[in-house]
């Protein structure tokens, strides 16, 4: 099941996506949803995905958890481009980002031209919290997990790497595009199995398989709820693969115009346009 929010004619809606529409759901919230196991009832009202703006699903009620260097190749490429090795980690390491940063599937990512110039993309798949619980195990880990989603971890670099610590960098307005919608669990049985990508302009930038992960979402969700308690809807960004901008030769940067697209095999593509800010 593909769990939607979206606008039509002035009204937040909620839906189930199937094929080219929507099926409307009487919550408005999918953290209802989740927090009823996925159980939904249909108004009978259908509107055309084309009348629909999708939203990112889940309005934030709080900050998106992610995680850094979960991929040998970008910790490969990012060692050539800052020309030194970084220590082994025998930890994931988790950051965030804040609810003013999270925009929906068909919102700018924007270019804050008086605060940076390096805007980078990183394609991620990313994990939808169903059941909370603090203490989870490792082979307890996916019944906690409501579905999937996709996340573009927008990164500016020379902030980032001003500040050190990554929140400055990766927390600006418009820097964390969520969507297009939530795939529910049942429909990827291995989420070390599939397929993710970046595009812009169409150009693949960014090819990889989740099954590349160095800590991979069971061990992600062990770890990260250690003594800290996940809440249905709560998403976690699982890291980017190789491909990054700021560590090709020359460095590419996004820029006002292009389109910069996610896909993750079996969950969607999520697609942003690119403009300067205010
Ligand atoms: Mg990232």
């Amino acid at each position: 099941m593909k769990l939607a929010r979206f606008e039509t004619g002035g009204r937040t809606l909620c839906g189930v996506v199937d094929g080219d529409s929507i099926k409307v759901v009487t919550d408005t919230d999918l953290r209802d949803v989740i927090m009823n196991n996925g159980a939904v009832a249909e108004t009978g009202e259908t509107v055309a995905l084309g009348d629909a703006r999708l939203l990112a699903p889940l309005k934030p009620a709080k900050n998106v958890f992610c995680v850094g260097l979960n991929y040998q190749d970008h910790i490969t490429e990012g060692e050539r481009a800052i020309g030194r090795k970084l220590d082994p980690q025998e930890v994931p390491i988790f950051f965030t980002k804040p609810p003013t940063s999270v925009i929906g599937p068909e919102d700018d990512v924007l270019v804050h031209q008086a605060v940076t110039t390096e805007v980078d993309w990183e394609a991620e798949l990313a994990v939808v919290i169903g059941r909370g619980a603090r203490n989870i195990s490792y082979d307890d880990a996916l019944d906690h997990v409501f579905g999937y989603t996709l996340v573009n971890d927008i990164s500016h670099r020379d902030i980032q790497m001003k500040h050190r610590q990554w929140f400055r960098g990766k927390g600006l307005d418009g820097a964390c595009p969520i969507g297009p919608w939530i795939v529910t669990a049942d429909e990827i049985p291995d989420p070390q199995a599939l397929d993710v990508l970046c595009r812009v302009n169409g150009e693949t930038k960014q090819s990889a398989s989740t099954a590349q992960m160095i800590f991979d979402v069971r061990t992600l969700i062990e770890s990260l709820s250690a003594g800290l308690t996940l809440e249905p809807g709560d998403i976690l960004a699982t890291g980017t693969p190789n491909g990054v901008g700021f560590a090709r030769t020359p460095p590419e940067f996004l820029k006002a115009g292009d389109v910069v697209e996610v896909e993750v095999s079996g969950v969607g593509i999520l697609r942003n346009p690119v403009v300067n800010a205010d």
